[in-house]
């Protein structure tokens, strides 16, 4: 299908945020646009205006800014696939990056576009929110940070007012003493999209007890989701094969998986089961050497 509409380019973040302070409600942005044109074309999306961010330069640093890491909105995930800081501190990021999509789509699609976009297969979602990542939205007149689990509000919306731009992403440096990693379950290696996936956070005391857990999953709701009960289960414990089935079995309960053409409900919940468990055994091993 052909698809036409107007399109802006602005030279300057504030050049787009004044774009969408005018008429963010008639403006759709546009980075990597592998979502975006593929949703025009099916005519799922028919934007009236697009605007390209893909070039502006304020969104693609990758940072540490003292304790924090901070990511532009406009990161390409094959920027992160090339990044020693992401390689090194935010394993879990840097394991969905190079696993994501294909190296065509990776040099295009952006971390901004994935958590915009709010499929519950977002494989970006999943890492950062087991890292404990938050969103900048920006607009012309003020920014605000908001917790990635308070962004994703339904499948496909979001937090974001029609005249904001997700800016940046950011989160804590891991402390010593933690882990963290991410598992895709695809139908094939690679350009799957996820059956299951999941990510988990684990740091353990110097008592060796398990001070801080976080446990992410998607494509088994209709938002990517934390494990809550199963995190509070873990925290002030000793990790064991005893406590990982505990999790295991509280994470299934977070689940409202549905069947589609790649899995049942019923196989997206097991495998949340067997994959929290073989996560967090991976995680304590990874921290106590
Ligand atoms: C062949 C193929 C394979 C794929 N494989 C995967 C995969 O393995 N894993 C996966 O998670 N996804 C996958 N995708 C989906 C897609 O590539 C990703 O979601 C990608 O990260 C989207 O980024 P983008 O920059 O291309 O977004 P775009 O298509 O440019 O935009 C997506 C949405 O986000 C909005 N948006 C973009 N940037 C901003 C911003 N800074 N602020 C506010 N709104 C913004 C747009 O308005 C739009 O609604 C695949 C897509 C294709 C076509």
């Amino acid at each position: 299908m052909r698809v036409a509409f107007d399109m802006l380019t602005p030279a300057t973040l504030q050049d787009a945020l004044d774009m969408l302070e005018k008429d963010g409600e008639n403006i759709t942005p546009v980075a990597g646009g592998t979502n975006l044109i593929v949703d025009c074309q099916s005519g799922r999306h028919e934007p009236k205006t697009v605007m390209n961010v893909h070039y502006l330069p304020e969104l693609s640093q990758i940072e540490q800014k003292g304790d924090m890491i901070q990511i532009g909105g406009g990161v390409t995930l094959r920027a992160i696939e090339q990044s020693a800081l992401m390689k090194e501190k935010s394993n879990a990021l840097y394991r969905a990056a190079i696993q994501f999509a294909n190296p065509l789509i990776r040099n295009r699609a952006t971390v901004g576009g994935n958590l915009c976009d709010a499929s519950p297969a977002s494989d970006t979602a999943i890492p950062l929110l087991a890292l404990g990542a938050e969103v900048e939205l920006t607009s012309s007149s003020a920014s605000r940070w908001v917790a990635l689990d308070k962004f994703f509000v339904h499948v496909r919306k979001t937090a974001r007012n029609s005249d904001e731009l997700l800016t940046a992403v950011r989160w804590p440096v891991p402390v010593s003493g933690s882990a963290n990693t991410f598992y895709k379950l695809g139908l094939r290696k690679a350009d799957a999209i996820s059956v299951v996936s999941l990510a988990v956070y684990v740091a353990l005391d110097s008592d060796g007890l398990i001070c801080e857990a976080r446990i992410a999953l998607g494509s088994v709701a209709p938002t990517p989701l934390r494990a809550y009960d199963a995190e509070t289960l873990l925290k002030g414990k000793k990790p064991s094969e005893a406590l990982y089935e505990e999790a295991g079995k509280a994470a299934m309960q977070a689940c409202t998986p549905i069947s589609d053409v790649r899995a049942t409900a019923a196989y997206r919940r097991e495998m949340v089961d067997v994959l929290v468990k073989r996560l967090l055994r991976e995680t304590v091993k990874q921290i106590s050497g």
